[in-house]
């Protein structure tokens, strides 16, 4: 009987008291997207457990991918910290993204309300609305953690546990995995702050398709306010990109878990809007359009460039990116790697993988070129990356010239290895040098590239990504069998290349 009691009180207390001592470090949140009011969403938390007199509690100023201020705080109203007893403890603003609050130790609860940033793609805006929240009750909700979470400067590095009351038939799509406690009532969980942001929801009456590509189980979630069934078919187009991209980084996916998270909104103009945000291991694109014929191809554009993200930042960054600051972030110099060689991966990876034409190919590059006269092309792009919130209207060339970038580096590389390494070789092995737990520092990556690869590697980082030599794309197309007329801005074949560029040019494009 003894034993029994003991064996009883082992199995029921123990759980207990490791919840509780657990829970205790842990920032404990509750939102409820079920009883909204005023087009706003309640939050609660309650703060770890701290012997603080005061902390600084902060609602990002702006997020990774982007370079501009967004302000999430400025959708925050309400802010009130209690005591145990209900007694309201002293809080204040200090500016749109943090609040003071005082007694900290002896705060049980925080609660505040969350207006959404967009209701609707319909009205112009220069904010990038994918890392933004909406809600529509009882519809839908496009929750990125950063506008309804915050973290207190004194303590971060600390799990998440989030609590969310949502209608009984919604579903979380997410990169997360998220438990469903009961049918209101879904649990998560998030190592950090960082992960947390880097995961956001899509929560709605799901229509979703799973798709396998080699051990990498992907998510493809759909919204639409009356078209409910068509994740199947945007799938289809996405299965089709991941198998040829796990086919160019070598035959596996370095990830095991992926969502695209989808919404679409119809309208009545011609044209469509486009938005998007990449994550390590998800990506939201929010599209509106007169006609949803075109969405699988703009899909597969945008799918693509975002997917190669799983390769750099998340497995190849610097220590800026990896311990980012939310309120005053410091840049990285190495954008022509996070865009340029994303970008270049999505240009090449068509014509390697034998999906497109030759020509085909030629006009991607052209467009390219075409593109990137639109900006200063005497800047060198290691500043301009380090100030690229000052430089906004440069930012759009790391799409542009930052691809082109990496295909001169691609090709001097198999110019310099006799065809045996270009850049798909070199990320792989930046990937298993770092990997997403290890980051590089900001000031010795173009060193340790040499070092993994030739000496002159060196020069052409210098000459062209630090220093402001004009991108030799000419000298280095003619390399690999093509002709680029400067004049004209016409990417062709060579008619008659000799065996060392037709050489270089089947390691580099396998034509
Ligand atoms: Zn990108």
């Amino acid at each position: 009987m003894n034993t029994l009691i003991k064996l009883f009180f082992v199995i029921i207390i123990l759980p207990k008291v490791m919840f509780a001592q657990t829970s205790k470090k842990n920032y404990e949140y509750n939102i409820d997207l079920l009883h909204m009011s005023n087009d706003e969403v309640r939050v609660s938390f309650s703060p770890p457990k701290n012997n603080l007199k005061q902390g600084k509690f902060v609602i990002p100023k702006l997020v990774p991918g982007f370079y501009q201020a967004m302000n999430f705080g400025q959708y925050v109203s309400d802010f009130t910290a209690i005591d145990k007893n209900g007694k309201k403890i002293m809080t204040e603003r200090l500016d749109k993204n943090s609040w003071m609050v005082y007694d900290l130790s002896r705060v049980k609860k925080i609660s505040y309300q969350v207006a959404d940033g967009w209701d609707s793609l319909e009205k112009e805006s220069n904010e990038a609305r994918s890392a933004g929240s909406m809600f529509i009750k009882d519809s839908v909700f496009v929750i990125n953690y950063n506008s309804l979470v915050g973290y207190f400067e004194e303590m971060k590095d600390i799990p998440y546990q989030i609590t969310i009351t949502k209608n009984k038939d919604f579903y979380a799509s997410s990169a997360l995995d998220y438990k469903q406690k009961n049918k209101i009532t879904d649990m998560v969980w998030a190592k950090d702050y960082r992960e947390l942001v880097d995961s956001p929801v899509l929560y709605s009456v799901p229509d979703t398709t799973w798709l396998k590509i080699g051990h990498t189980k992907v998510l493809v979630s759909f919204y639409n306010k009356k078209e409910r069934n068509y994740s199947k078919t945007i799938a289809h187009e996405i299965e089709n990109i991941l198998k040829n991209q796990q086919a160019y980084l070598g035959g596996t996916l370095p990830v095991n878990k992926y969502a695209f998270l989808i919404y679409y909104e119809s309208s009545n103009e011609n044209g469509f809007l486009g938005d998007g945000l990449e994550h390590s291991h998800s990506t939201v694109c929010l599209y509106r359009s007169g006609s949803m014929k075109f969405l699988p191809n703009a899909l597969n554009r945008v799918a693509s460039h975002e997917f190669f993200h799983v390769v750099t930042p998340l497995n190849i960054h610097s220590g800026e990116i990896q311990h980012y600051d939310f309120l005053n972030p410091v840049m990285s110099k190495h954008l022509w790697l996070y865009e340029g060689m994303t970008e270049y991966a999505t240009i090449h990876m068509p014509i390697k993988q034998k999906m497109i034409s030759l020509e085909d190919f030629e006009k991607s590059l052209e467009e390219k070129i075409r593109g990137m006269k639109a900006f200063d092309n005497t800047l060198s792009f290691t500043e301009i990356s380090k100030k690229s919130m000052e430089r906004q209207d440069q930012y759009m060339n790391f799409y542009l010239k930052g691809a082109l970038l990496g295909l001169c580096l691609d090709i001097r590389l198999r110019e310099l290895s006799n065809g045996k390494i270009g850049t798909q070789d070199l990320m792989q092995m930046l990937m298993k040098k770092y990997g997403a737990g290890k980051y590089f520092n900001d000031d010795d990556l173009f060193d340790e590239i040499t070092k993994m690869t030739f000496p002159e590697i060196r020069t052409f980082f210098r000459d062209y990504i630090e220093g402001t030599q004009p991108i030799p794309l000419k000298e280095y197309l003619e390399k690999a069998g093509f002709n680029y007329d400067e004049a004209t801005g016409k990417v062709t074949s060579l008619p008659n290349p000799d065996a060392k560029q037709m050489v270089l040019r089947k390691a580099w494009i396998n034509q």
